[in-house]
């Protein structure tokens, strides 16, 4: 008999998560898409490739975010393509939309000359709200309280290689807080002010940030390293260097810790999230340097990932090959040890190989 779309939809979601082979260990953790219903292809595209890559075998919830409610075509495709479970949350609006004491003159002003200075994305009204959102409210929704970690993936995504290993477990086991596949300079454009907010925090509480156990120095740091002259300069003392967050693992607990918390009311107060474009990934970045030591921040060298334009491999042809990766994607630059990466600053100044050697 033909099944109508409920029974059919309910079967789905009722598929069997619990069949894991009993060496395979699982975290408590789930796979975290915001994403508009408009994107259900590349949706789907980035879930394939993960799916392929690495969660079939483990079967990780995906949890998907939205300013407006899921369509049931997108439900039901995004169902359809998970190995385990889905899961949809409505983001409340006092946590997505522009608050009322951003000032609308001053707003429009800024939007304006944006506008005219060509800045990405320097007129959108949405795309701040989805930074403030991936800054300070990601952690705040309900239907990830359950969760000790996240693992952001964004629509048109590309996971170049096999997983060697479960990241999550990687997290647990290194007490990893956050973990980052590619590292660039953000564009100062957006982020005028947004170092001297983070100073006044530090002066105003020195006791979260451990200056000889952070990653201040990744942050800061300047000038040519080895024979790869940056080609952004900073007009203050941050670097412009920065954790890619459309690939970030990260821990619950750190981002909804009272440190991270005051840190983002701190940023949130000074507006520039909306007077400026601040983006999630430097703010992030910011918290992660300071507030963590740098060994519970992990560079996942070995999974392959491309997200327009860059992408980043696994150094080595025996690593490439065990993990079938595909690496040469046309539409992609390179980024690892180019002049436009952060890398190998964090190797020299920030965590780096020191920590991969006493794993
Ligand atoms: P880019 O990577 O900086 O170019 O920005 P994206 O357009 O990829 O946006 C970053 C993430 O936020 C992606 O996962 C998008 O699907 C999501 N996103 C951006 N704007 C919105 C929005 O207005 N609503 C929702 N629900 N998701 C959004
Ligand atoms: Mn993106």
């Amino acid at each position: 008999p033909k099944l109508s779309t409920n029974t059919y939809l309910d079967q789905i979601i009722r598929k069997n998560v619990s069949g894991h082979s009993s060496d395979i260990e699982l975290q408590n953790a789930t796979l975290l898409m915001l994403v508009r219903n408009w994107e259900i292809e590349g949706a789907l595209k980035s879930m394939r490739s993960l799916e392929d890559r690495f969660n079939r075998n483990y079967k990780y919830t995906w949890t998907f975010l939205n300013d407006v409610p899921f369509s049931g075509e997108f439900i039901e495709a995004t169902t359809a393509m998970a190995s385990g479970k889905t899961q949809y949350g409505l983001i409340p609006s006092e946590d997505w939309n522009r608050p009322s004491w951003i000032n609308e003159t001053e707003f429009e002003n800024c939007l304006q000359l944006m506008r005219e200075k060509h800045v990405i994305y320097g007129e959108s009204k949405s795309y701040r709200n989805m930074c403030r959102f991936n800054s300070g409210f990601f952690l705040r929704q309900a239907i990830l309280d359950k969760y000790d970690y996240y693992f952001r993936v964004e629509p048109d995504v590309d996971y170049l290689c096999d997983f060697p290993y479960d990241p999550f477990k990687i997290m647990r086991e290194g007490h990893k807080k956050y973990g980052f596949v590619i590292t660039i300079y953000e564009y100062e454009d957006t982020i005028p002010t947004l170092w001297d907010a983070v100073e006044e925090f530090i002066e105003e509480h020195p006791d979260l940030v451990n200056a000889s156990t952070n990653s201040l120095k990744f942050v800061t740091s300047s000038g040519r390293i080895g024979k790869t002259t940056p080609i952004v300069e900073s007009n203050s003392e941050y670097n412009l260097c920065h954790f890619w967050s459309n690939f970030e693992i990260g821990d619950l607990n750190f981002f909804r810790s009272e440190a991270y918390l005051k840190y983002f009311e701190w940023l949130d107060s000074k507006g520039g999230f909306f007077y400026e474009r601040w983006g999630d990934a430097p703010v992030h970045s910011l918290a992660v340097a300071l507030l963590l030591d740098t060994s519970e921040i992990i560079h996942f060298d070995e999974l392959g990932y491309f997200h327009a334009p860059f992408s980043s491999c696994p150094d080595g042809r025996s690593l490439r090959l065990a993990q079938r990766c595909i690496c040469d994607i046309p539409q992609a630059d390179k980024v690892d040890i180019a002049p436009n990466s952060c890398l190998m600053r964090w190797w020299k100044d920030g965590g780096g190989k020191r920590f991969m050697k006493n794993k």
